[in-house]
């Protein structure tokens, strides 16, 4: 025969804790009384009493001055005031996990919210629930819940909270809990079966499934024993329900080849010993080594005690929106509240663990008086990352990390655990903008140093920028051909032309190629941040300049006027500008047309504005259209009638001629000029730039002294609370101890 004992059989931890509680309260203070007996088991409560620990039914049966110890069902607010006002030597055994269901209840009852329990109404544990909210409604099992919803229409509508007994059967619970989510429109469910009692539940679930005999061990007014035994029947022919050895008939176990045991949360280890060691001696097996070991190793367990800046292993008991429950098999309760499970702000707790996961942690603070024990998965993770963190340092490698604060020298970003100080210099923001632009953010940095002894880590964003920049560079040179077209975003604007970051690199788009129409200067059209489509005109790899074209500056206006106009035609045209030779009048946008002076008045006249202004509007004839050099003259005269004779009009065609040469070579040697200066501009501007670049490296470079020194301050300022923190963690420990 194979006889198989749960893990999770026996005392869970309230009550081992309310047991240890009254024992030592026996030891220290000699007589007291427990309110209600301890715990479901004849044999413990027995065992106390001959230790001194008595036991009470009402606060009325105490005596003034008595101590008096509260059980792990925990007792309402009414009664703790009553007892309060007979003794002020009361020992709170309140199991931490019962504790915060009457926290919760009393919350959700102060928000106005009706909280229903889910559990047995004659039970101890919820009577006391019952009494620290204004007035709560009970459903025992998933029928007994909708006859309430019937008799209380109100439910669906009105705000409800929903928590359950403790030692409460899951399978009843997620049943209620479907109803509810079914029928109630403003729900809020607590899962407050407690991690003991669920793990317990589904091991005999397991166990019975695959034995032919259980044993269930347990007192027969304990309501989880109960519970576990009609789990067991469920699935099993042969349970053998009893509170101890004698109660045990090996006769009916016979035929089983194999016997599995569980045992209540309220039955003591050595009562489990004692109906193992009988089915060992009377059934000629020998238990498994692995199985006793296994039993002794969670006596040990039971009994340990732990300290501020242990290491523990526990496993995930419940996750609530602030805190996670953590069992770890001791007599305290252990929780991780949500900033010391991580140091993204945005996380969820449920994103990062979940129930049944085995999680290495910290002790952080122990509570004997409340039971329970802080955790830190962080500082588990910050302690694994130190030496992550190097080797990503001696690597180079690029890691992501949010950021998390903004400090006078610059930003903090949180990198596996860890507080990785970035120079305002090396967040890649420009001088003036302001940090606060990046908290919360995600971004990507490099690792420039790493202290652990100084617990310090410096790192860079702008590296990684400047690295990304540089390979989409190279990306750039290596695909870059006449007339491929990007879109590319405004970094610079000069009088002669916009500066345009195509991907990695720089090109320009001259003035001229903004717009076909006359622009001052590139600011008329574009500012810094644009996003515009461009063309590659020509590149240069050595020199490595770009020259674009603006895909915005539409079509050019030379084809829309030649398909419009031809020679001859009469156009109205708008005087752009005068000079001493003639007027320049606008046919359309982009084109305009010379009016000679001795085009403009069928008279000889000295200078144009004579008979012309710069804006008004006149009709013109189109007497010439040059398709080569895209120039176009205009006539005012030819619309008046002829009255020049033919040899005074040649005579003044040729001189018109010749001034039409000299206009346009002025013209040209113009454009040569402007071209200069446009070359002479760009080369200012680039030495300009040069010489700016070199001075801010040569300013970042002093900054970033001054900022690591501030950075220094900052982190001595910020380990300084911690510090204190800690040596007062560990006075206290200390005092504790002794
Ligand atoms: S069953 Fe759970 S809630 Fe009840 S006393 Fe034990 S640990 Fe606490």
């Amino acid at each position: 025969m194979d006889i198989i004992l749960a893990e999770s059989a026996g005392f869970c931890f309230g009550v081992r804790r309310a047991v240890s509680m009254a024992e030592k309260a026996a030891e220290e203070r000699g007589e007291c009384v427990t309110l209600g007996p301890i715990i479901h088991n004849e044999d413990v409560i027995e065992r106390l009493r001959s230790l001194g620990v008595g036991c009470v039914d009402s606060v009325d049966d105490v005596k003034p001055g008595q101590t008096v110890i509260i059980r792990s069902h925990g007792i309402s607010e009414d009664e703790l005031r009553q007892l309060r006002e007979r003794t002020d030597n009361i020992i709170d055994a309140t199991c931490p996990d019962v504790s915060k269901i009457h926290k919760t209840v009393k919350q959700e009852s102060d928000d106005g919210r009706t909280v229903i329990i889910i559990g047995q109404r004659e039970h101890p544990e919820v009577s006391a629930i019952c009494g620290w909210c204004d007035s709560a409604l009970i459903a025992e099992s998933p029928e007994e819940l909708r006859r309430l919803i019937i008799e209380h229409p109100q439910l669906r509508e009105i705000p409800v909270s929903v928590v359950s007994q403790t030692t409460n059967k899951r399978e009843i619970y997620e049943l209620c809990i479907k109803i509810l989510k079914k029928e109630c429109t403003n729900l809020k469910i607590f899962d407050t079966i407690c991690f003991a009692t669920s793990k317990r539940q589904s091991e005999a679930e397991e166990l019975s499934h695959k034995c032919d005999a259980m044993i269930v061990i347990g007192g027969k007014h304990s309501a989880n024993s109960r519970q576990l035994a009609d789990i067991c029947r469920e699935r099993c022919g042969n349970v053998l329900f009893i509170e101890n050895e004698n109660e045990l008939d090996t006769g009916l176990l016979s035929d089983a080849e194999t016997v599995g045991i569980t045992a209540g949360a309220s039955t003591p280890a050595w009562i489990i010993k004692e109906v193992n060691q009988k089915m060992s001696d009377e059934m000629m097996v020998k238990n498994e080594n692995a199985e006793t070991e296994s039993f002794e190793e969670m006596l040990e367990r039971s009994i340990k005690t732990l300290y501020t800046g242990e290491k523990v292993v526990g496993t995930i008991a419940a996750i609530t929106p602030t805190e996670v429950s953590v069992d770890l098999g001791t007599k305290q309760s252990g929780y991780i509240p949500l900033s010391e499970l991580t140091d993204d702000p945005s996380a969820k707790p449920e994103d990062i663990v979940k129930v049944g996961d085995e999680i290495e942690t910290f002790v952080i603070r122990v509570n004997d008086v409340e039971g329970t024990v802080m955790l830190s998965k962080k500082r588990v993770d910050s302690a694994k990352a130190w030496n992550e963190i190097d080797k990503i340092r001696e690597e180079k490698e690029t890691v992501e990390g949010i950021v998390t604060e903004e400090n006078r020298g610059g930003v903090v970003v949180s990198v596996k655990g860890l507080r990785v100080f970035v120079p305002a210099s090396q967040t890649g923001l420009p001088r003036d903008a302001a940090m606060t632009e990046l908290l919360k953010k995600p971004v990507k940095l490099r690792i420039t140093e790493v202290n652990q002894s100084r617990r310090r880590v410096v790192g860079s964003i702008r590296a990684v920028a400047f690295e990304e920049r540089k390979a989409r560079a190279e990306k750039v040179w290596e695909e870059i051909a006449e007339n491929k077209e990007y879109t590319g975003v405004v970094k610079s604007l000069t009088s002669y032309g916009a500066f345009v970051d195509i991907g990695g690199v720089d090109g320009m788009v001259h003035v001229s190629e903004l717009s076909w129409n006359r622009i001052r200067q590139p600011a008329d059209m574009l500012s810094v941040g644009d996003s515009i489509d461009v063309f590659v005109i020509s590149f240069d790899k050595e020199k490595k300049k770009i020259s674009l074209g603006y895909k915005g500056k539409g079509e050019n206006p030379w084809i829309t006027f030649t398909n419009i106009y031809k020679v001859g035609d009469i156009a109205n045209v708008k005087i752009v500008k005068l000079m001493p030779f003639g007027a320049f009048a606008e046919i359309i946008p982009g084109i305009d047309g010379l009016i000679h002076i001795s085009q403009i008045a069928d008279r000889r006249i000295g200078k144009p504005d004579e008979v012309l202004t710069e804006g008004e509007s006149v009709d013109v004839k189109i007497i010439d259209i040059n398709n080569e050099k895209q120039k176009v003259s205009l006539s005012i005269r030819a619309l008046i009638a002829p009255s020049a004779e033919p040899e005074a009009v040649e005579a003044e065609e040729s001189a018109e001629d010749a001034v039409d040469a000299v206009v346009e070579d002025a013209e040209e040697t113009a454009a040569e000029t402007a071209e200069a200066v446009e070359a002479v501009q760009e080369a200012a501007a680039e030495a300009v730039e040069e010489v700016a670049e070199t001075a801010e490296e040569a300013v970042s470079e002093t900054v970033e002294a001054v900022e690591e020194e501030a950075a220094d301050a900052v982190d001595a300022a910020s380990d300084a609370p911690e510090a204190a923190v800690e040596a007062v963690e560990e006075t206290t420990e200390e005092a504790e101890k002794e």
